[in-house]
C-alpha cells in the first residue's frame, strides 16, 4: 500500500510517518530530508536549494522528482511508501502517477491531516529533534531534556533553519497556493481520507489506524 501523507507543515505529517513505519512496515520517503541530506554536500545546486527552502519556496519540479524516481524503482520498498511532503503542486501529482504506474504500482490513500492554522507557529517554531534518531520534541509542549528514545538518550536538539517564525507564514503561503489544490485531483479519484489532526498524537494515530486496517481487510 502507497500513501500520501498529506498536511500544512506542522501538521505532523514526519510524526504520523513514524507510526506508521513502526506499527505497519511502511518506508518514508520525505523529500525535504532528501533535501536536507543533498545540503550536505555544498555543492552549487545545494546552495541554491537552501536559499530557496529558507524562504520556504518549493524546490524545482526537475530536482524533486529525479530524488523521487531513484527511490520508487528500489523493489524493497514497493508498495510500501509513505510520501511525505510529496507531491507539493500538481504537476508533482501528476508526474508521481506515471512513476509509480512505470513500476507497476499505484498510490491507495491520501492521509489529509486537516488542523487550524492558528496552533501552526507554536508547533513549528518550537519543533527541535534528536540529533541521533530525529525524533521531535516541542520546546513549548514537551521541552526535552533527553531524548525519550534510551538508544540514543542525547542531550543534543537540532532545529531546522526553516522552522521559524519568519518562513513560517512564507510556507504556509506556498502550501495554500500550490499544494492545497491537489486534494481535488486526489478526491476526484476517491482516495482522499480526512484526519482531525488537532487532537493529541494517540488520537491521530489511532484514527489513521482505523483506515489503514479497513483498507487491509
Ligand atoms: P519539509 O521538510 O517537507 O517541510 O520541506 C522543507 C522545504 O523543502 C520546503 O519548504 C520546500 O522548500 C522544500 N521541499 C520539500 N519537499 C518539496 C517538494 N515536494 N517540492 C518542492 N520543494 C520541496
Amino acid at each position: 500500500m502507497n500513501i500520501v501523507i498529506f498536511g500544512p507543515p506542522g501538521a505532523g505529517k514526519g510524526t504520523q510517518s513514524s507510526y506508521l513505519i513502526k506499527n505497519f512496515g511502511l518506508y518514508q520517503l520525505s523529500t525535504g530530508d532528501l533535501l536536507r541530506e543533498e545540503l550536505k554536500s555544498g555543492s552549487e545546486l545545494a546552495l541554491e536549494i537552501e536559499k530557496l527552502m529558507n524562504a520556504g519556496q518549493l524546490v524545482s519540479d526537475e530536482i524533486i522528482n529525479s530524488l523521487i524516481k531513484k527511490k520508487i524503482s528500489n523493489t524493497s520498498i514497493k508498495n510500501k511508501i509513505i510520501f511525505d511532503g510529496f507531491p507539493r503542486n500538481l504537476d508533482q501529482a501528476k508526474s508521481l502517477d506515471e512513476m509509480l504506474n512505470e513500476n507497476s504500482q499505484s498510490l491507495s490513500l491520501v492521509l489529509n491531516l486537516k488542523v487550524d492554522y492558528s496552533i501552526l507557529a507554536k508547533r513549528i517554531s518550537g519543533r527541535v529533534s534528536c540529533s541521533i534518531c530525529k525524533t521531535t520534541f516541542n520546546e513549548f509542549f514537551d521541552p526535552p531534556k533527553t531524548c525519550s528514545n534510551s538508544m540514543c538518550s542525547t542531550r543534543t536538539m537540532v532545529k531546522r533553519a526553516d522552522d521559524n517564525l519568519d518562513t513560517v507564514s512564507k510556507r504556509l503561503k506556498t502550501y495554500d497556493e500550490s499544494t492545497l489544490p491537489i486534494l481535488d485531483y486526489y478526491s476526484s479519484k476517491n482516495i482522499v481520507r480526512d484526519i482531525d489532526a488537532m487532537s493529541d498524537i494517540h488520537s491521530v494515530s489511532e484514527q489513521i489506524s482505523i483506515i489503514i486496517k479497513d483498507l487491509k481487510s
